[in-house]
Parts: C-alpha cells; structure tokens; sequence
C-alpha cells in the first residue's frame, strides 16, 4: 500500500513536473512568436505609411515645447521649470498615448494575423530635452516607470524611439504586454492538462480500486478464518460427546444397564444429528450462493401456522429458562409461502433472540397485517447490536465482536434469513430498538 501511494505521488510529480516544463516552453514560444510579429507589424507601418506611429504627437509635443521653452525665457530662473519637470513629463506621456497610432495598428495586425489582440502598451519616457538657444534643458524621465502586470506577466518590449523636433528631442521605449497570456499558453495546452489529468484519475481509481478489493479481500480471509474457526469447535463439541458416550458403552457394566445403554445411544443420536445438521448448515451456503434454492410455496394459514412455530421452538428450548410473549393480531389471512424454508428463517431469528437476549431472556413476538403486508417483530431484551456492526448482521459468516466470545455460533443464521424473506418477496429490517435488546422486522407482502 505505502509502495503503490508513494507510485500514485510520485506519478503527479512527474505530471506537475512536465506541465510546469511544457507551461515554460509555451511561454516561451509566445514570446517568441509575439516578438517577431510586433517587429513585422511596425515594419509594415514603417514601410506601408511611412509612419512609426506617433507622428501627430511629435508635432504636437513640438508646439508644447516651443511653448515651453517661451515659458523659461520668460520666467525667472530653470528652478521654475524644474519644479514642474514631473508635469511636464506627464503631459508629454499624455500627449504620446493620446495620438499614439502604433498600438491601434498593432491590434488590428494582430487580429488580421488571428492573434489575441487584448494587450495593453506601456511607454517608458526615457529623457525629454528642450532645444533652447541657449543650451539644453533636460529632463530626466526615470519617474515613469513600468509597473509588473497582476499576472506577473513581464510586459514585451518593442521598440526605442528616438524623436527630435525644432524644439525637443524625445527618447522613450515602448512596450506591451498581453492581458490575457496564461490563458493562452494554458487553452494551447488543453490537450496536454487533458491527457496529464486524465492518467492521474485513471492511476487514482486503479489506486483505490485495488486498495478496496485488497482490504476487502483482508476482511474475507479474516472472517473466513474466524468461520472456520467456529466451524471446527462447533464440530469438536459433538464428535466429543459421541467418543465418551462410545467409550462409556464399552463398559460392560454399562452395557447390561438397558435404561444408561438407551440414554447414551440417544445422546449418541441427538449429537450426530447436530453433526448432520452442521454439515447441511454449510452445504447449504453454496446453494444459496447459486440461487439454486427451489421454494416450495403453498398457501398456509398464517395464524396456525405461526401458532405451531412458536410452539415447536418452545419445546426445542424446554429445557432453558426464557419467557416468550406472543400476540397474534390474525384471524383466516392467507400467504403464499415455503413451509420449511420461511420457518427456518423465523426460528432463527427467535433462536438468536433466545441466544443473545438477557438474563434471564425475555422474547416478544407479535405478528399483524398492515396494509397488504404481514409484519412479524421478533424482539429481545439483551444488550442489543453496536452501531457499526449493523450494518453488516446480514452478511454471510460476519458474527458481532461481542458474541464471538461467549455465544457459539457461524455466522449464518442473519445470512440464511435474509435470502428465505427475500425469496418471499420481503425485506427483514433491524428496528431501532427502544432502549434494551434488538427488534428485527419481517415484513411480507401478502
Ligand atoms: P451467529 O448467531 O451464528 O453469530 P447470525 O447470522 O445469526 O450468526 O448473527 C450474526 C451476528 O448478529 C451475531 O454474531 C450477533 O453479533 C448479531 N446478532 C444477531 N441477532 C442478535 C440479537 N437478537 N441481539 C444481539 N445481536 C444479535
């Protein structure tokens, strides 16, 4: 189990692995392919329109600074235009990406050329010089700066520009960067996540497939174990009886005593019939498993036949101290059912109430129709069945924890009435009891 986890990890670390690879390498390529259609595109505005794009804001950051440079030589001293040298530069940017031709061009390029279009441009104002007769003003651009997309996208760079008018000269560089670019890169990559997603589901319910039938089967060996278990004292008790009643008719002394000769030879009867009853218990289980059980169904008296039951259990068990309540709310119903087969299925269950109910033992057994169905409930008075153990009272060969110990027992009696009820057409149902003891419910549609 710990070699098969450790296999399912190190499978989605490889995966994880190759997809962040493959993310890198996509990146990349896009980068690639974004650069070398941005050079393309401005050569074609370059080459086609004569134009790099921002030729009406050079003209206009031309009249801006002749403007400008009035200002100075009217005003007092440069500290005057330095104190304003941020405004300045914003109203140049302003002006760049007011007029600025490159970018619609660009989306247009990249949208003809079936390329995502939705990006956005950053222009980065590197110096700004005002061309005064006499001397340059100059105006550092380092405030304008880039800030990193959300994404943590690195914006591309296109191009540097280099502009000068009668009155200014301009440096700045232009970048862009893609809104959307995982996106891309991962829609690129769907069949890639697909397949990677795909092998880690299917390895995962292998995984744990393997693991259910593995822990199942864990269980089957234990419980087959602890029926075999059973099974061997269960068949020990008797054959023990018959050897000591086989060794004491040995005794001469004892064989001239005909009453203790009768009394071991039925001892010796009663056992082998247990025996045989045992052998039959267990031969029985494959026919079940097979379906291969034929009911033979008649229709039967409710009242009297429940009534010989009843009566018939009491005196299999006359010799142990119980109390058994009856009420039967029958008059002349009728169903449709297997004689042996659906008594069995009942003295089981009164013979686990007489097994596991208290001390002494005190049995309820009630019996009525309702709406079309007979409702039979057989309850007890001992300590009842834990909750996790109930769902598995019906289970061939499953024995509660607690009765392991001090009841004999294989496991199969729950198992047996299950299959008779719903070879009936019924369903028998552990009830929650009300305090003390179990409540078993068969119900048969009649
Ligand atoms: P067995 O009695 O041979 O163990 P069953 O199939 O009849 O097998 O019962 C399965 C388990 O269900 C028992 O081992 C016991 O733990 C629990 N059980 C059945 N009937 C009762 C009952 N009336 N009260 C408490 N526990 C019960």
């Amino acid at each position: 189990m710990i070699i098969a986890g450790t296999a399912l990890a190190a499978i989605i670390a490889v995966q994880f692995f190759l997809i962040s690879g493959l993310y890198r390498l996509r990146t990349r390529e896009l980068d690639d392919t974004y650069r070398q259609e941005i050079i393309k595109g401005m050569e074609l505005l370059q080459k086609q329109y004569h134009t790099t794009g921002f030729d009406s804001a050079y003209a206009l950051i031309d009249y801006v600074a002749m403007n400008l440079l009035q200002e100075h030589s009217q005003g007092p001293a440069d500290s005057a235009l330095h104190s304003s040298d941020e405004q300045t530069l914003s109203y140049i940017y302003h002006i760049l990406r007011r007029y600025d031709m490159l970018t619609p061009f660009l989306k247009a390029y990249f949208q003809v050329s079936g390329m995502e279009d939705d990006f956005r441009e950053y222009i980065l104002i590197r110096e700004f010089i005002l061309l005064d007769p006499g001397g340059e003003i100059r105006i550092k651009g380092d405030t304008l700066e880039i800030t990193t997309t959300k994404a943590g996208n690195s914006p591309y760079y296109v191009n540097s520009f280099r502009s000068e008018g009668n009155f200014y000269r301009l440096d700045f560089d232009y970048y862009i960067d893609l809104s959307h670019k995982a996106r891309i890169i991962f829609r690129n990559m769907t069949g890639a996540l697909l397949l990677s997603f795909l092998s880690i589901l299917i390895t995962g319910i292998i995984f744990f497939v393997t693991l259910h039938n593995m822990l199942k089967y864990k269980q089957l060996s234990m419980v087959k174990t602890d029926f075999i278990n059973n099974m061997a004292h269960e068949l020990k008790t008797p054959l023990t009886t018959i050897a000591v009643a086989a060794g004491t008719l040995e005794d001469p002394a004892v064989l001239k005593d005909a009453e203790k000769t009768a009394g071991l030879v039925s001892l010796i009867r009663q056992q082998n019939q247990h025996l045989g009853k045992l052998i039959d218990h267990i031969l029985d289980i494959n026919l079940w498993e097979q379906d291969q059980i034929t009911p033979h169904k008649k229709n039967i008296r409710l009242k009297e036949y429940l009534e010989k039951i009843l009566a018939a259990f009491r005196i299999e068990n006359k010799d142990k101290e119980f109390k058994l309540g009856e009420s039967l709310e029958l008059n002349e119903e009728q169903a449709y059912l297997d004689e042996f087969q659906f008594s069995l299925a009942i003295r089981n269950l009164l013979g686990n109430a007489l097994k596991y109910g208290g001390d002494p033992p005190e049995i309820g057994f009630s019996a009525t129709i309702k709406d079309r169905k007979l409702l039979i409930r057989i309850t007890d008075n001992g300590t009842g069945i834990p909750e996790k153990e109930k769902e598995h009272i019906f289970e061939k060969f499953f024995r509660g924890k607690g009765s392991q110990k001090h009841v004999k027992g294989l496991g199969l009696g729950l198992y047996y009435v299950k299959k008779i009820v719903e070879m009936h057409h019924g369903t028998v149902t552990l009830e929650e009891g009300t305090d003390r003891g179990s409540v078993f419910v068969v119900a048969l549609p009649l």
